[in-house]
């Protein structure tokens, strides 16, 4: 057969953007949002969506540009998912646990045009922004305001912002906005549209870049391997800044879904929205499992919800407890690298035959490729070759396929050594494949801490600690914690004089609070091996043997 090319009917760049329009023919006069007591139509997001992308591109931001976005999952929240790259630039969604200092990094970094900024995190952004230095331009900043007072002023007022720093408000963005802008489209599909910081606080930010196309394919490719039916009511406990919230945020819009929207939540208003809004999906860490499940007012829901839990891996004793109150919980992995679930475990009809700790401890493991993830592996360290499907040989998981990360914005060497030339992405996730083809994490190469499902690179406190007079060596690793999965311990030898309290303080007026130490461990000096490294693993040991934290240290 004759090679045919393709051409510029079948090659269009893919694009998860085009979901929002359908969305707004099929399911216009279903809701979309529903914030308090404000709800929108899908109709309603569409618009105002184009509205804020026109007037991004009237106030001059430019294909290619970072916007950056740093606000609780409210209303606003969710449509700068769309609106952002549909006026051509590239998303930025900002930790909000993150300190002033990480998050001036980030902006620096990524010399973010445009910051948004959620009204209750003005301190923050403002404090960031003063931290540019001298003719570094800092971002143009718009205020989100509270939905409500916001929506109440009359069309025709100019919601002034009263303080000089902000341009605008958000609502002012909408209403000035043209709702018939043809929006800027990818010219290519490998073109970006996120921007994701996995870390910042040295000076060597990690901001993972998605294409268009990568968005696309793993929207489309979690709503099936989750099984989401049309019109789902989906709750927002995860953080939409994580990872674009699983890119769940886009998928609402493919399948009309309603999306809940919670300035904080906690147990108590989890329940009162799955009831109030008969909610029928959400996703969350273990540590949201957790709250659930250990929740004083936990009752049992009237009508299932299926929760889908990951980034970090859930203890089988949390999953069963939340199963006996009516959540249906999946269990999938992935990383920002990825943007998404890109291995679950795929549940077999027959395992609902097995008891019920049984079903509890297989739903534990991280499971199987999704469809489109092209290959999974578990790879010897020595070897490089795939581990026997032994359930005991540990290796580290490596990935390939179509929605991997482009690469770290500005560091070549550092996307080279997590996307090699073999053609792996290496997650740095240690793990075995047991006998049926599952795959299960066992430990981790990388030097990452998980605290509630956010990432705390040990390395990055290591490098604060190294900064106080008293210390002499510093290692950093996780330690079990009943409600947050693990937190930091810190191994110091001082050659000055410092306690506990000195030490946690110290951390905690240079790092966000949650990569602070919970537990400083003071030694001599630190074990080392041969070739003069702390051994890590001897203090992961080490830190295993501590006696438990006493309680929740922190929310
Ligand atoms: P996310 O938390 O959204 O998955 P991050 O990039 O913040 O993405 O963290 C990725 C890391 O989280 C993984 O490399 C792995 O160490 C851990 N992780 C993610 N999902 C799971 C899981 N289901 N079980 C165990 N660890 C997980």
């Amino acid at each position: 057969m004759n090679l045919l090319k393709p051409t510029s009917a079948n090659s269009c760049p893919l694009t998860p953007l085009t979901f929002l329009e359908r969305a707004a023919t099929v399911y216009g006069d279903c809701t979309s949002i529903v914030f308090n007591n404000t709800t929108f139509t899908w109709a309603h997001t569409h618009r105002r969506c184009r509205q804020v992308a026109s007037s991004l591109a009237r106030l001059g931001i430019r294909r290619g540009d970072v916007v950056s976005v740093l606000a609780y999952n409210v209303p606003a929240m969710y449509e700068l998912q769309f609106a952002v790259p549909m006026s051509g630039a590239v998303l930025n969604n900002l930790n909000t646990r993150l300190d002033a200092r990480t998050i001036s990094v980030m902006l620096r970094h990524s010399e973010s045009k445009m910051l948004l900024v959620d009204v209750h995190l003005r301190a923050l952004a403002l404090e960031a922004v003063s931290r540019f230095p001298p003719g570094t331009p800092p971002p143009v900043l718009v205020l989100i305001r509270d939905l409500e007072e916001s929506l109440s002023l009359p069309p025709t007022v100019e919601s002034r912002v009263n303080e000089v720093d902000f341009l605008m408000s958000y609502e002012d963005l909408v209403k000035k906005g043209n709702s018939n802008f043809d929006w800027i489209r990818p010219i290519n599909e490998w073109d970006p549209i996120t921007l994701n910081y996995t870390s910042g606080t040295t000076s060597a930010p990690k901001g993972v870049v998605h294409s268009h196309r990568a968005i696309f394919i793993i929207t489309v490719d979690s709503l099936m391997d989750w099984s989401v039916p049309k019109n789902p009511v989906y709750l927002w406990t995860l953080p939409m800044f994580h990872s674009n919230g699983w890119s769940f945020t886009w998928g609402m819009a493919a399948f009309g879904g309603t999306n809940i929207c919670l300035h904080k939540f906690n147990a108590d208003n989890i329940f009162s929205a799955v009831d109030r809004h008969k909610v029928t999906h959400m996703c969350g860490a273990p540590v949201v499992l957790n709250m659930i499940a250990n929740s004083p007012n936990a009752k049992p829901l009237k009508n299932p919800v299926h929760f889908l839990t990951g980034g970090a891996p859930p203890p089988s004793a949390v999953v069963l407890r939340t199963e006996s109150l009516g959540f249906i919980v999946s269990h999938g992995f992935g990383m920002t690298e990825v943007a998404g679930v890109v291995v679950s475990c795929a549940w077999k009809e027959k395992w609902n035959r097995l008891p019920v700790t049984d079903r509890a401890s297989l739903k534990a493991r991280q499971g199987v490729r999704t469809l489109a993830l092209t290959e999974v592996n578990v790879l010897d360290p020595e070897s490089g070759l795939g581990v026997k499907h032994d359930g005991l040989t540990q290796g580290e998981i490596v990935l390939k396929g179509p929605c991997l990360m482009l690469g770290y914005l500005k560091d070549p060497l550092a996307t080279a050594m997590c996307m090699k030339d073999n053609g792996w992405l290496y997650t740095g996730d240690v793990g075995v494949i047991h006998p049926d083809g599952y795959l299960e994490i066992k430990d981790r190469s990388k030097d990452v801490i998980i605290s509630g499902g956010e990432n705390v690179s040990s390395v990055e406190v290591e490098s604060v600690l190294y900064t106080n007079p008293a210390v002499h060596e510093a290692a950093v690793v996780a330690r079990q914690d009943k409600f947050w999965g693990e937190t930091p311990c810190a191994f110091v030898s001082l050659i000055g004089k410092a306690n506990s309290e000195d030490i946690i303080k110290f951390c905690r007026d240079r790092l966000p609070h949650y990569m602070v130490p919970t537990k400083v461990v003071f030694m001599e000096e630190l074990p080392k091996t041969a070739t003069g490294k702390i051994k890590k693993f001897w203090l992961r040991d080490m830190a295993k043997n501590l006696s438990p934290p006493k309680e929740r240290s922190r929310i």
